[in-house]
């Protein structure tokens, strides 16, 4: 029987490389995005994805900091693909590389409802169409995409960090609450990995932390797509952080 996966931020870099393994895996994938450049990306990962794979895609536009906007996500993939929802990996999430008396409460806002509140609301509305369904034989999995940055402190990313290491916390309660209902929670906290997130930082900042990186490189979003299928594979895995850094963070 076929499964299906919702991605959030699955247009670009760490996300496309998720939806791209999703679809490896067999899953009919749920490509979100928000932006409207991002429309032609995730409709050419959609193509992908069917062609490479021969898995079904559907490409669904909604800013998931919004609750209405992840209800209508939500609809969408169970109008399309029915009302089992194997897979939900939170991923969306933005910067503002900023200190924090010069942030806008606006501006930091928007990293929490982006970075934290998109994943509460997504669970909420995901997990009624996987308790029903979900066994110890046949599991639903919720993965989170934390950061480096919610295991430690990083300059000038206060509110960055306030929400990853709050979905650290949210993904452990989730897991317990679900322990043995067959619905397993996880967190990937990746460290740098070199997508627009990080083109958009200051480029000679990045270049002397990523020296500090004890594997001496800065990872690819295929390391973090390697982390979800470990995950994805790994039954008694839950309520777990695996942080894919290069060695930077040791946990
Ligand atoms: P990216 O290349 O900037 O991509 C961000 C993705 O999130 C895009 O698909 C974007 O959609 C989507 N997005 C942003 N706000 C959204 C919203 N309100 N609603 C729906 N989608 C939204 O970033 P990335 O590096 O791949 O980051 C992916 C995740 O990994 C993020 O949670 C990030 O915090 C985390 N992470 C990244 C790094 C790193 O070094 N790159 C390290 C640790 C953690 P559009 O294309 O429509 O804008």
């Amino acid at each position: 029987m076929s499964k299906t996966a919702i991605i959030t931020g699955g247009s670009r870099g760490i996300g496309e490389a998720m939806s791209m393994k999703l679809g490896e895996l067999g899953y009919n994938v749920v490509v979100n995005y928000r932006s409207a450049s991002s429309k032609a990306l995730s409709d050419a990962i959609a193509a992908k994805l069917q062609e490479t794979y021969g898995v079904k895609a559907l490409v669904v536009k909604a800013d998931v900091s919004k609750a209405d906007e992840c209800k209508n996500l939500v609809e969408a993939a169970v109008a399309e693909f029915g009302d089992k929802i194997d897979v939900l990996v939170n991923n969306a999430g933005i910067t503002n590389n900023s200190n924090f008396i010069d942030i806008t409460q606006e501006a930091y806002e928007n990293v929490i409802n982006t970075n934290l509140l998109s994943f509460l609301h997504m669970t909420h509305l995901v997990l009624p169409y996987m308790v029903n369904h979900s066994s110890k034989e046949d599991q639903c999995s919720i993965v989170h995409t934390s950061s480096v940055g919610g295991l430690t402190g990083v300059i000038n990313q206060a509110d960055y960090c306030a929400a990853k290491a709050g979905i650290i916390g949210f993904s452990r309660a989730i897991a317990l609450e679900f322990a043995g209902r067959g619905i397993r929670s996880n967190v990937i906290a990746p460290g740098m990995i070199m997508t627009d997130m990080l083109r958009g930082v200051n480029q000679d900042e990045l270049h002397a932390l990523a020296a500090t990186i004890p594997e001496g490189y800065i990872g690819e979003v295929s390391d973090i797509a390697g982390a979800l299928e470990y995950i994805l594979k790994a039954p008694y895995l839950t309520g777990q952080i695996i942080s894919p850094n290069g060695g930077f963070v040791l946990m």
